[in-house]
């Protein structure tokens, strides 16, 4: 079964929203695992905490590398990579989610403060991923933004599997517009060709809305797309750089 440990100094905020809809119900159902580790659990003082002030002066509180250690190592790794979630991490994409669910799972580290002691990376082989160029308070929300994008592709855990293979990034591009009821909206109508019931035709409009949309909005997505070439468009798989 594919599981999830989330390392955090909030243990309280899990599940959260990976309880709800469709990822609550795989995860009820067996298709998936949650545990989490209280860090604190590992302090080695009275008070309880985990930091210190950072070398060399400055703001804020760094969190201890023995402490991080002592966490980490309680946990059977299993075959799953430790992935700590920060903001200078490789950016999250739709690629590295889907080769993550097709492993055994992740172990998930949320750093809070001004960050880690530098030395945990190397020390314990750690992964580093960003879910975005901004800065949040911890990595609790990250690392439920990663969970969440992994647990969605796993087999069985979304009704209908096959609207996966259509969505943004997954061909390399954005997804189209989608419509439904009512036929006219506001004066808004939905495009002629979606009600015309030629299928060829309706995914060459999709085709082109999607080439049209990231083209205008992503640039540097659209051209990976043409440059990466059909394999891996196919595969879905993450570019090798
Ligand atoms: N001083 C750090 C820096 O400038 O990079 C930011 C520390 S941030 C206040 C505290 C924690 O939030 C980080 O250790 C990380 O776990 C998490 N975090 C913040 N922004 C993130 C992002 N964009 N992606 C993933 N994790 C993030």
């Amino acid at each position: 079964m594919w599981r999830a440990t989330v390392l955090t100094l909030f243990p309280e905020l899990f599940p959260g929203p990976l309880d709800a809809s469709v990822l609550g119900r795989g995860r009820a159902e067996g298709s998936w695992a949650l545990e989490t580790v209280n860090i604190r659990d590992f302090s080695d003082n009275k008070y309880g905490s985990v930091d210190d002030t950072p070398a060399g002066g400055g703001a804020g509180l760094v969190m201890r590398a023995d402490i991080l250690a002592a966490a980490i190592d309680s946990v059977d790794r299993a075959g799953r990579p430790l992935i700590c979630l920060t903001p200078r991490g490789a950016p999250l994409t739709q690629g590295r989610a889907r080769t993550l669910s097709e492993g055994a799972g992740l172990i998930a580290l949320c750093g809070r403060f001004e960050g880690i002691d530098e030395r945990i990376f190397e020390a314990r082989g750690i992964e580093e991923v960003s879910i975005g160029d901004f800065v949040l308070a911890g990595g609790e929300i990250a690392a439920m933004a990663l969970i969440e994008a992994c647990v969605r592709l796993l087999p069985g855990v979304l009704g209908s599997p096959s609207s996966l293979g259509e969505e943004s990034f997954e061909g390399g591009l954005l997804e189209y517009p989608q419509y439904t009821r009512p036929r006219e909206f506001e004066g808004r109508a939905v495009p002629d060709v979606l009600l015309s019931g030629d299928h060829q035709k309706i995914a060459e409009w999709r085709r082109k809305m999607a080439e049209d949309i990231t083209r205008a909005r992503r640039p540097d997505l659209f051209e990976r797309f043409h440059a990466d070439g059909p394999i891996r468009r196919e595969n879905n798989k993450e570019p090798k750089r």
